[in-house]
């Protein structure tokens, strides 16, 4: 196990969804979500475009607030203090501490375009968390060597292919130590030659025992690197197992159907 990974609490999942509900004014997206990622796991979550995989993360990482059932992150409750029992909201500084410990890769690689990319690794934790400037950025060092970048640490997200920007991405967002990762389409936006280099970078991370939750269509991936895999359609769970078993034999004919579209 690296200096990545913190150690852990193993009593409780990493993430507990019981159902949990998400509706945008009278449009209902998640209609009752239950599921449970262990610690250690790399959780696949797939499903057809539209069927609230992106609001589930959203939920998860605090961006968004559920509006029935619950929510545990590391066997907390997301937006909320427990006291009794009566719930409190958290307020917007208590939640910006949480995050903290929420890693998130997105389609888009969004890294700050000003800055080199050891620049936008080491921004978060001399900025957020006060590290020093020379701590951070032999951390920063460190992890550009990880996801294989470190002679392009003086590099700007504008001279770095689409690969080379994700994997800054997932760099940077290690560098905030977190205890749980999210990956939303990491490798969707990317042209197809470049996206073994971040899968790559995501199955290392994968071996060296991080809690990740990853949306991907992917299936490879999945097959090789997933502990669970959850197919999701509608705003409900269809069906979950472990990868192999739901790629191999799907019980559902709307998994059925997904898959001989994706595979
Ligand atoms: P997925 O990631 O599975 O493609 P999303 O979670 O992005 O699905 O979206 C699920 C549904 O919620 C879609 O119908 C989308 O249009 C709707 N939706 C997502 N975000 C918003 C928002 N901020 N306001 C209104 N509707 C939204
Ligand atoms: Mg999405």
């Amino acid at each position: 196990m690296s200096d990545l990974i913190k150690p852990q609490d193993t009593a409780h999942p990493m993430v507990r969804s019981e159902a949990v509900h998400k509706s945008y004014g009278l449009v209902e997206v998640l209609k009752g979500i239950d599921l449970e990622v262990k610690q250690g796991e790399v959780f696949c979550l797939v499903g057809p475009s539209g069927s609230g995989k992106s609001t589930f993360l959203r939920c998860i990482n605090h961006l968004e607030k559920v509006n029935g059932g619950r929510l545990y992150v590391d066997g907390e409750l997301v937006g909320y203090r427990e006291k009794g029992d009566r719930l409190y909201e958290l307020k917007d500084r208590e939640v910006a501490l949480k995050r903290r410990d929420i890693g998130m890769v997105f389609q888009r690689f969004n890294l700050f375009p000003h800055m080199t990319a050891l620049e936008n690794v080491v921004e978060a934790p001399v900025q957020v968390k006060k590290e020093s400037k020379a701590d951070a950025r032999e951390r920063g060092m460190q992890l550009l060597e990880r996801v294989g970048l470190a002679e392009k640490a003086k590099s700007y997200p504008a001279q770095l292919s689409g690969g080379q920007q994700q994997r800054v991405a997932i760099a940077r967002a290690l560098a905030m130590k977190p205890k749980l990762m999210l990956f939303d389409e990491p490798t969707s936006a990317l042209d197809p030659e470049l996206v073994g280099e971040v899968l790559d970078v995501m199955r290392g991370l994968a071996e060296e025992g991080m809690t990740m939750i990853v949306v991907t269509h992917e299936m490879g991936f999945a097959r090789e690197v997933g502990d669970a895999l959850v197919f999701m359609d509608g705003g409900v769970v269809v069906e979950s197992g472990h990868p192999r078993e739901v790629l191999t034999n799907p019980q559902h004919e709307r998994t059925r159907a997904f898959l001989s579209k994706v595979l």
